[in-house]
């Protein structure tokens, strides 16, 4: 694995985002999409949703079913994929439908669609690749250890769910931090 396999796909806005020093960068955060494919994932990520900026939500890199990666926004680039955590940290989406298209519905919360091999084997690639080139780099987690929120179910409002639970229990955290020198946040 070397830069030569990420490919970079940057967003429209990637440019009108906060610029950070590399240096501050210590975390890594592991996203599922909760969408089908790479081309919904990216729709979504082109939205504007915060005018003043005219940026959106995305991670840094994308890894789809397939093992391709693709970067979406440069880490010297501040990207918002997770509330509290993003100035020091880099976001990693896979492409997995986790509980699309009724998220918080109360029958959708096991998150059924394994993360296939060639998945896996790229993001371990990129992971070593990026702790490599950032040696700030110390800590890793997922989206669903950092953001705990619970909220109505929309298909029953009186009972709760998580907001965030990617990237879901059939990740599989041994398998990555084994192989890596990174340790888990939390
Ligand atoms: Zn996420």
């Amino acid at each position: 694995m070397n830069e030569h396999y990420i490919h970079q796909h940057h967003l429209p806005y990637a440019h009108c985002l906060d610029l950070r020093e590399i240096s501050t960068i210590d975390l890594v955060v592991i996203h599922c999409t909760e969408l089908p494919d790479l081309a919904t994932a990216r729709s979504y990520g082109e939205r504007v949703l915060y005018p003043a900026t005219g940026t959106g939500n995305s991670g840094h890199y994308y890894i789809d079913r397939d093992g391709l990666i693709e970067q979406w926004v440069p880490p010297d680039r501040i990207a918002h994929h997770v509330r509290g955590f993003n100035e020091h940290s880099i976001g990693i989406e896979l492409v997995n439908l986790g509980r699309y298209p009724n998220w918080l519905d109360t029958d959708t919360q096991e998150m059924t669609e394994p993360y296939p091999q060639e998945q896996l084997d790229s993001l371990l690639g990129l992971l070593h690749f990026l702790s490599a080139a950032h040696p700030g780099l110390q800590w890793i987690t997922g989206h669903d250890l950092l953001d705990t929120k619970m909220v109505p179910a929309s298909d029953q409002p009186a009972e709760w769910v998580y907001r965030k639970r990617d990237p879901g229990p059939l990740f599989p955290w041994d398998e990555v931090l084994d192989t890596l020198r990174l340790m888990p946040y939390l």
